[in-house]
Order: C-alpha cells, then sequence, then structure tokens
C-alpha cells in the first residue's frame, strides 16, 4: 500500500517574519494564532508548513496550543527557497480593491517584484503599501510560493525611466497600439518588466517619454480596452508563457 502524502494536503501554510531551521521552536501569537488554534482548531503534534522568504519551506509541529498564542517545533525542510522568473511588474496604482486584486494575482502568476508607479492621471494619493503586501503573502501562502515579491516605494514614472536597467526589457502595456505581447515577449527573453498605466491611462507625453528608453518596447494586449488589472494580469501570463516558468 502507498505510503500516504505527509504532511496533507490539508496541512495550514504559513509565512512567518522569523528565519527558519532545523530544531528551531516559534511562538506564534495574533491573527496567525487566532488561524491555526481557532480556525484549523490545529492540536498538538499536528503538521504546519511554513517559510520565511530566505530558506524555503519547513515542516512544523504544533507543541503548546493555546487560544493566544501557539509554539512549533520546526522539523525539517520540505524545499529549498525557489528560483522566481525575473519579471518586475510596475503598474500605476489603481484604486483599493482592484490594486490588492493586482498585488494578488502579480503574487500568484510569478512575478519577482511589484514596483507601483506614480503617472500624471494616477488619482489615488496614499498608497498603503502594508495592506498591498499582506495581500500578497496571503497569496504566496495559498500558491504554495516559498518567496515572497518584493515590493518597493512608489516611484515616479520619470525616475523610474531615468535609472532604468538597460539590460531589462521594459514592455509598455500600450493601449493604442503595439508590437502583439506575446511576439514581443519571445523575441527578447531574459530579465524584463511590464509596466502598465492607471484607469485613465497614460498621457501622450508619457508615452513619449516611455518610448525614449532604449529598453522600451511597446505592445498591444489586443483590440479592445482592457481595465488596468486585466492588462497588468494578461501581460503577465502572456510573459510567463513567453519566457517565464510555466
Ligand atoms: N486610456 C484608456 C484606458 C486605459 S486602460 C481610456 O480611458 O480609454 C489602463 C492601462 O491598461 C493602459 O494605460 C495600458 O497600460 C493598459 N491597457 C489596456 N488595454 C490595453 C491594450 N489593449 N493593449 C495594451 N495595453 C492596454
Amino acid at each position: 500500500m502507498a505510503t500516504p502524502a505527509w504532511p496533507p494536503d490539508s496541512t495550514p501554510r504559513l509565512f512567518v517574519e522569523t528565519p527558519l531551521s532545523e530544531g528551531a521552536v516559534l511562538t506564534i501569537d495574533g491573527g496567525q494564532a487566532h488561524y491555526l488554534s481557532g480556525v484549523m482548531r490545529l492540536k498538538p503534534g499536528e503538521p504546519v508548513r511554513l517559510f520565511d522568504d530566505a530558506t524555503g519551506e519547513w515542516l512544523a509541529e504544533a507543541r503548546d496550543v493555546r487560544k493566544r498564542d501557539l509554539t512549533l517545533a520546526v522539523t525539517k525542510r520540505l524545499r529549498e527557497r525557489e528560483a522566481v522568473p525575473d519579471l518586475w511588474l510596475c503598474a500605476a496604482p489603481i484604486k483599493k480593491g482592484r490594486i490588492d486584486w493586482v498585488a494578488e494575482k502579480a503574487c500568484e502568476l510569478g512575478v519577482d517584484r511589484l514596483v507601483p508607479v506614480l503617472t500624471q492621471r494616477t488619482i489615488v494619493d496614499r498608497l498603503n503599501l502594508d495592506r498591498l503586501r499582506a495581500h500578497m503573502i496571503e497569496a504566496a501562502e495559498q500558491c504554495g510560493r516559498t518567496a515572497l515579491p518584493s515590493l518597493v516605494e512608489p516611484v515616479k514614472l520619470a525616475a523610474l525611466l531615468g535609472s532604468w536597467p538597460a539590460e531589462r526589457a521594459l514592455f509598455f502595456a500600450d493601449e493604442t497600439g503595439g508590437v502583439p505581447a506575446a511576439e514581443a515577449m519571445r523575441a527578447r527573453p531574459g530579465p524584463a518588466a511590464i509596466l502598465v498605466g492607471p484607469e485613465g491611462g497614460f498621457t501622450d507625453a508619457e508615452r513619449d517619454l516611455i518610448r525614449t528608453c532604449p529598453a522600451a518596447v511597446g505592445i498591444s494586449l489586443g483590440p479592445r480596452i482592457l481595465r488596468a488589472e486585466t492588462a497588468a494580469a494578461a501581460a503577465v501570463s502572456v510573459w510567463m508563457a513567453a519566457a517565464g516558468d510555466w
């Protein structure tokens, strides 16, 4: 008879800030303790999977389980930290629920870095990076990533372009037309970024500025005007299929 898979698929999976190693004992409190003991009804001796964005994924075992906190003993490494495809998503902030969705999908689809880009028509004036990061962590826990996407401080479009690394292709989603995305991406493998505008799109002046960047390639995502969040997810998907790890 086949040995049942261990840990079972239903094993809770959590990101922790503490660096993990064999034999480490962690105290979990706050929302994560509530999730494990209250929601998942974890009992002493039961397994948990942990990852720390540095050393991979580990199997741990519940020790003392209380309502407000519990201890987990790390027993063995299940996986090394993954190599993440070298893709940045540079996206203009859009309304709250929608940018949260972009952060979640960027993580699930395999993006390495999310760069919020401030453009002339950006209407969101304060971006809550903690909230965006929380969405990415939750997505990473659920989708099995062992490496979190990095999230950098918002940067103005001109500053982003001014310091653009020459070796990184900049696929600029241009709703006024460009090279079909799949064709452009297949033609330029290697480190890449996708740039997507806000709800109101880029201004003509911004489009001209982007085109002066030697690494920029204007791409089309088809004849329909997509919402910014749809354009972001679609462009990332096409890149992953053409050049990523799908
Ligand atoms: N300016 C548009 C809407 C912009 S859509 C208008 O109001 O009519 C938001 C962003 O999604 C754009 O800036 C662009 O980066 C991307 N986008 C949307 N549809 C696209 C398409 N068909 N091809 C390439 N990029 C697209």
